[in-house]
């Protein structure tokens, strides 16, 4: 049940993607203990990744089909369906799997035809390719304008890429991926580069984390890689268009998956909270099942929102700072307090339980923590205020 009554298109492609979305659960376990035997799982044919990939059509070898149609890539309100069964199976398993995820918004942003094609190809192969976005630092996290990594020529004159990048998604199993650079001093001297991770000078190395332990967070260690100005992402758009300007409209596109993912954990968890705790009524009680069955819904009306938001181009990403903020706050109080309902040694006796709540807590800093969506929802909320004010 979703709580609010879905369009019937939406509706078949969530039981669609429910249904392919059961192995992803079932190796969860085994992946959240170590994380490195994903790969092996995912070549072993086990999971529907090319299902889930998020390949654009012309690219696309297995989309799920509702009827006569194929769930389009590009439709963040059909992707915000998708994410949550994924995430309601495992979160952890699905930011795993292989394709475009964020890196995947850049190209949409920035690619000219020739990097499309490259990165395309390469990600429509036979094979599984994993991809990263690399943006955080080991002391830039919410603060990229004092971003570290430099684009700069080397000795010979030739462009070089020099920095470390930490807390990547998938970095060390990429196979290409983005990482941002500055360029030149001042906001518009950031800059996105395609980068092959074969290329001498690229090292990436798995972190030991708690939650979305499936996501394999890594370390990425970047001395003097050689790059092209091919490999330049935004080299055919004026300077305003590159850098930050696509990062921030990447970030407002997938901000509605973030927070559609915690949702999809936030609503594993109620349903094994409700099931386990129903035979006692004192226990089930403390628990407050009819609260968090209204606010998932609410939440999800909040994502579809967001969704709707970013396919029509929003500006400001206020909605999707909405929906990830209250998101990540369900995620986080409903299992907690299913823990709490189940009493001491909860965690160590209900294991997937255990799992959702290091999950959930790793949603408050993807994507950007609460603070931050707090700061865009005043940001969004002034200009609101002024556009309105300048229209009167
Ligand atoms: C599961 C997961 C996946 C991730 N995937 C990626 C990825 O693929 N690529 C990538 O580049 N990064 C990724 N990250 C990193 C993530 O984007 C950063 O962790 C996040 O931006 C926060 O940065 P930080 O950890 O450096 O914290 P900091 O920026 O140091 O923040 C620390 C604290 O200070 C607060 N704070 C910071 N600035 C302000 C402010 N101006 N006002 C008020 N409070 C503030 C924050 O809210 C937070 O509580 C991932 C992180 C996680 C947990």
């Amino acid at each position: 049940m979703t709580g609010v009554q879905e369009p019937g298109r939406l509706a078949r492609l969530r039981g669609a993607a429910r249904e392919l979305a059961v192995p992803l659960r079932e190796v969860a376990p085994a992946v959240d203990r170590d994380p490195s035997v994903l790969p092996e799982l995912v070549r072993s044919g086990r999971l529907p990744w090319r299902e889930f990939s998020g390949l654009p059509a012309a690219h696309h070898t297995a989309p799920i089909r509702v009827g006569d149609r194929s769930t389009a890539a590009d439709s963040c309100v059909e992707q915000a369906v998708v994410w949550e069964e994924m995430a309601r199976a495992d979160a952890g398993v699905a930011l795993g799997l292989p394709g475009p995820a964020m890196s995947g918004f850049m190209i949409a942003e920035l690619a000219d035809a020739e990097q499309r094609e490259r990165y395309y190809g390469l990600l429509a192969s036979d094979r599984p390719v994993w991809t990263f976005f690399g943006m955080t630092e080991p002391s830039h996290g919410s603060d990229p304008a004092s971003m570290g990594t430099a684009l700069r020529p080397d000795a010979t004159g030739s462009l070089a890429l020099t920095g470390t990048k930490r807390f990547i998604g998938n970095g060390a199993r990429a196979e290409i991926g983005v990482v941002f650079a500055r360029r030149a001093p001042g906001p518009l001297g950031l800059t996105a580069v395609l980068v092959d991770t074969a290329r001498p000078g690229f090292d990436a190395r798995p972190l030991d984390t708690v939650g979305l332990r499936g996501l394999e967070l890594s370390e990425l260690r970047i001395a003097e890689l050689p790059v092209a100005e091919e490999d330049v992402l935004g080299r055919h758009l004026r300077a305003s268009r590159r850098g930050m300007w696509a990062a921030v409209r990447t970030f407002n596109r997938f901000r509605p998956l973030v927070a559609t993912l915690a949702l999809g954990v936030a609503q594993a968890a109620h349903e094994y909270a409700e099931q386990t705790l129903r035979p006692t009524p004192r226990a089930f009680h403390r628990y407050a099942a009819h609260e968090f069955a209204g606010r998932l819904a609410g939440v999800r009306a909040m994502v579809a929102a967001a969704a709707l938001a970013a396919d029509h181009g929003a500006a400001s990403g206020a909605a999707a700072s909405a929906a990830k903020l209250h998101a990540t706050r369900l995620a986080e109080e409903l299992t907690q307090r299913a823990v709490a309902a189940l009493g001491p040694g909860a965690r160590f006796d209900h294991p997937l339980l255990d799992k959702w709540v290091r999950d959930a807590r790793a949603f408050e800093f993807m994507e950007g923590t609460s603070n931050i969506q707090r700061l865009n929802l005043a940001q969004g909320y002034l200009q609101e205020r002024d556009r309105r004010a300048v229209a009167a």
